[in-house]
């Protein structure tokens, strides 16, 4: 049985699996996007709070999808990073790492755009790409491979029929429960509260982490008098935190957050997130490839997660690219096996040197808090490492994929 309804399924159009559409259709393959959230919701304010730190690698991919323009209008470039060791309500220690863009170059570090404009610009571009079926609200209830295609059944009852099918499902990834991919994961004991503020001072596109005992309290730049904070507690006192009336919240806030950039006031809804790490065992299985978050979810301490995934998504379209130009099967095993090689090593690698940067920093412990602050004053004292980390955090070391080049498929 050869016939196709697509070339490419994507299960799962959020951000990563929007922006792997854009990437599969700029390869030239006709591709249907499915996602279970109607996208109203998706883009209405109270969905989701957070911010996401796009490393500047990943801008140039949103450049040569062309979506780069209308994602910069909602735009904060981060100039410098700042990272503090600290106590609630002694303020900040001492400075103990300081990144500056200039060190590497003209481009900020990133930028921090809020995920509810980078949702509405996302589906924007797949409603008017001429070569993507974008169906939602649509889920996929059932998905099973055959000797040369993948079948998809939706919620409404139809079938669709494809050559690849990647799941861009998130943590909670049917595609990959249903390919029998085992994950490994672990929980931090941390919920993650995120909200915005508004201050009084100009904050000159400088994020701000400060550890704390209880885990990283970030305060991260964004458009207008304004910042985002990812503020980790344990889930008890979290809860306790996010039941506060106004001024009681006010309180706590301010306690960590200080007073450097004048009175503060947040502004209105706070949204948490359980905090913990998976990691999928494959990121193939026979037709299926798995990308972000469905593949990987990482702690959010560095502003990594939906990097590693659009590095994904850069990799297997590139691998797809390549794939089509030489007229070969883009399901068949060696060009998934391709794409694995390349992304499992650097997703790995970088979700355990999160997990131990988590655990050496959501400590009060002193020799360790020492051991801390001297090394990473060290990288602080050293230029060379300190701007291997900042190109690390840009997302510009490795074998670099096309599109995080900024360059067109
Ligand atoms: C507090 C916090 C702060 C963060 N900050 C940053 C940051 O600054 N920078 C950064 O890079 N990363 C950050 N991250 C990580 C980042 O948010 C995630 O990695 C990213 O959102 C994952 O995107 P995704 O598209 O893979 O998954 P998701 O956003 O989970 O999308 C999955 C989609 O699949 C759909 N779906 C699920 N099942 C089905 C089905 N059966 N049928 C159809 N559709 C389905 C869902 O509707 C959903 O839209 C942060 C995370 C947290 C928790």
């Amino acid at each position: 049985m050869q016939n196709y309804d697509t070339d490419v399924a994507v299960v799962g159009g959020g951000l990563a699996g929007a922006t792997m559409a854009l990437a599969a259709a700029q390869a030239g393959l006709s591709v249907i996007v499915v996602d279970s959230i109607d996208p109203k919701t998706a883009t209405d304010a109270a969905f989701d709070g957070r911010v996401s730190a796009i490393a500047f690698a990943s801008c140039r991919m949103f450049e040569a999808l062309g979506i780069w323009p209308a994602l910069a209008q909602d735009a904060q470039p981060i100039n410098d990073i700042v990272v503090t060791d600290g106590r609630v309500r002694e303020g900040a220690a001492p400075l103990f790492l300081h990144f500056d863009h200039r060190e590497i170059g003209d481009e900020p570090l990133g930028h921090l755009i809020e995920n509810r404009h980078s949702r509405v610009v996302l589906i924007d571009a797949l409603s008017s790409n001429s070569n993507i079926d974008y169906r939602a609200p649509m889920s996929i209830t059932a998905a099973a491979p055959d000797l040369h295609g993948y079948n998809l059944t939706l919620s409404d009852g139809t079938s669709i029929r494809t050559r690849l099918a990647i799941g861009a499902d998130g943590r909670g990834s049917r595609m990959r429960a249903w390919a029998g991919i085992k994950t490994i994961q672990w929980g931090y004991n941390q919920t993650g509260i995120v909200t915005t503020v508004h201050h009084r001072d100009d904050h000159h596109g400088i994020a701000q982490e400060y550890f704390l005992p209880s885990g990283p309290f970030a305060i991260l730049p964004m458009t207008g008098r304004r910042a985002s904070l990812v503020w980790t507690e344990r889930p008890k006192l979290a809860e306790a935190i996010l039941e506060l009336d106004d001024a009681g919240f006010h309180d706590e806030l301010e306690a960590r957050f200080g007073t450097y950039l004048g009175p503060i006031e947040a502004l209105g809804t706070r949204w948490s997130y359980p905090l913990g790490l998976q990691l999928a065992r494959d990121y193939i299985a026979p037709r299926l490839a798995l990308i972000a978050d469905a593949a990987h979810g990482v702690h959010p301490i560095a502003g990594q997660g939906l990097n590693l995934g659009l590095r994904d998504v850069a990799a297997l379209a590139q691998v797809l690219a390549e794939t089509v130009r030489l007229g070969l099967d883009i399901g068949a095993d060696d060009v998934l096996a391709r794409y694995q090689q390349w992304r499992r090593f650097d997703n790995v690698s970088l979700a355990f040197i999160m997990d131990a940067m988590n655990r050496l920093f959501s400590n009060d412990f002193g020799p360790l808090r020492l051991a801390r602050d001297l090394g990473l004053g060290l990288v602080n004292q050293v230029p060379p490492l300190r701007r291997f980390f900042m190109r690390q955090a840009g997302g510009s070391v490795g074998e670099l994929p096309q599109l995080l080049r900024g360059e067109p498929l």
